[in-house]
This record gives C-alpha cells, structure tokens and sequence, in this order.
C-alpha cells in the first residue's frame, strides 16, 4: 500500500531542526568498524535485524549501496542452519524473527536467487521452515521449535513467504481467523487473545491483514481513533496509554495508521519535530527520546515514520 494516494501532510520545512542525512549515513555504514567495542559483541544476538534496520534506513536515506553487496550476502547465507531458517549469527539457533530479516536484506539487494546458488536450498527451503512454525489447529505461530506464541511471528511469516511469493505454504484464512480472536474492544489488538492491546501488536496484526487482503476486517475508525490517542504533549507517540513516548512507536503507530488510512489523525508536524530533537547532530544516529544514547533500531524506525511523513529527502516506504 502506498502513503501517495492518502491525505497525509507533506512536513520539513517549518521544523527548525533538519535530518542530519549524511551523519546518519556514516553512523550506520560505521557500525560495523566497531567490533572492539563491547556494545558490538553484547548485540550479536541481534546482528542480523541489525544488518536489516540499518540497511534499510540507508535506502530510506537514498544510499542503497552504503553497505557491500557481496559481504552482506556471504553474512546472510552464513546464519543458515540446516532447517531452511536463519540464527541472529553464524552458529545461532535458527528463529522466525532473524529468518524474516535474512529474507527481507536478500529481498533488497535484488539476491533472492542466491539461496539456491550458494545457500542450503532456495526460498521454498526457507519457506518449508516458516510453515513448520504454524500451529495447524489455531494458525497460529511459533518463533522457533520451543513454541512461544506471539502475534510478531505471524506477521513476520506473512511478511516473509509474501516477499518470496510463497503463501500459499500455509494456511492464511486460519490465521486470518486468529488474529480476528486477538481484537479488542477498544478497536486495538494484543500479543495473543484476551492480551491488552499494544501498538506494536496492533503493526503485526493490522500489517497481517493487509497481506491477507482482508483489511475488511478492522474497525478504522475505532482503531484509529485507539492509534491517535497515542501521540503525547511532546509530539511523540507511545504504544500504551499512560506510557512514555518513544521513537520507534512513530513506526509502529504511524504504519498501522498509514494502512488503515488514518496518519492524518495526528499531528505530523509535532511528531517530526520530537523524532528530530531524538537524533545525534554531531555523531548521527537517533535514540528513543531526547538525550538518550543513539542505536540502529532507533535511527531504522524514526526515520522510517519520518517517511510516513513524506519528510523531504527520505524515500517513501511501504507501511505493509
Ligand atoms: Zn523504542
């Protein structure tokens, strides 16, 4: 789905803060120098979603060749086990949220067809991994074979087979009909049925349906209004009420509002505003909130919602 034909307002130019896009640049295409760093080794367990966050903001920020090709296939097809599925680094378990990540970096530079050249099978082999997670009695899914359910492994078994053209692997309407248990009074949805509702859960579920083409199913105006709620005195957006605001929600709130068609429901110009006093003018990066120490996933996801803001300069995503 494409923000294009929604009514949201076009920001940037009345801020009195700019993006720092080439510090940005450098900070991501930088974080792979700093292997002497403790902080590089106490995130490998989320290396490869750190090669996904980080690469796609470069392309958001019009550098889709700020990392090296080859390299970044040959560390991708290296986290393969033998499953089919993908470990946060070579020698992880395998896991549904990193195999999501192996296939959205491989989706981005063009290499799909790298996994039957070099990798232990091709995308059906990847894709045989994904179903296995699917619980045949509720459509529901697992993120490895140790079982915790979780409405983000849905999503991201939705996201990845769509990208590979291999839905039909699985059995869609079933999960249709389980994120359906997961909706809330409120108009929100929740980790699992009868969980409160969470922004980010709501992504997941919302993102799903859109996949399943049955955006029919949500209630819009009561979702939305639920979403809107969430922007703060500050301009920035929380997942919870009563919660503090935090960057990376102008993703998860902002896309969900995007795909129901409701991003005009809150204020553009103060959340661009607050995702801007976030970033690190000196150094690039953005944090959770002002102050705080710059990381991938935060500089990744505000600048992804600045793109739902259609702020200038950075390319326009996909909210799906
Ligand atoms: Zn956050």
């Amino acid at each position: 789905m494409s923000l294009a034909s929604g009514p949201g307002r076009a920001v940037g130019s009345s801020s009195d803060q700019k993006l720092c896009i080439q510090k940005h640049v450098d900070y991501i295409k930088n974080l792979d120098s700093r292997r002497d760093e403790l902080e590089y080794w106490l995130t490998e367990h989320l290396r490869l979603n750190g090669v996904y966050w980080g690469l796609t903001a470069l392309h958001l920020l019009g550098c889709p060749e700020g990392l090296p090709r080859e390299d970044t296939v040959r560390f991708v097809l290296s986290c393969q086990q033998e499953s089919g599925g993908f470990g946060a680094a070579p020698g992880h378990d395998a896991h549904m949220l990193y195999t999501v990540s192996a296939v959205q970096i491989l989706v981005l530079m063009d290499a799909v067809d790298e996994l039957e050249k070099r990798g232990l099978g091709g995308a059906r082999k990847v894709g045989t991994f994904i179903a296995g997670l699917q619980d045949k009695d509720t459509g529901a899914f697992m993120g490895d074979e140790w079982g915790e359910m979780d409405t983000r492994f849905l999503y991201g078994a939705f996201n990845a087979l769509s990208l590979m053209g291999l839905l039909d692997m699985i059995d869609v309407p079933k999960s249709v009909a389980y994120i359906q248990k997961c909706e809330n009074l409120d108009g929100g949805y929740g980790i699992r049925p009868g969980a409160e509702s969470h922004a980010g859960q709501i992504f997941t579920c919302v993102g799903a349906l859109a996949i399943a083409g049955r955006l029919d199913l949500v209630n819009n105006d009561r979702l939305g209004g639920w979403l809107s709620e969430r922007q703060v005195e500050k301009g920035g957006l929380n997942g919870r009420p009563e919660k503090l605001e935090d960057v990376c929600y102008s993703w998860w709130v902002g896309a969900s509002l995007a795909i129901i068609d409701r991003l005009h429901w809150i204020d553009g110009e103060k959340l661009a505003a607050f995702i801007l006093c976030c970033q690190d003018p000196e150094s690039g990066g953005i944090s959770d909130r002002p102050g705080h120490m710059v990381d991938v996933f935060h500089t990744h996801f505000a600048i992804a919602g600045l793109s739902l803001l259609k702020y200038d300069g950075v390319k326009e995503v996909d909210p799906v």
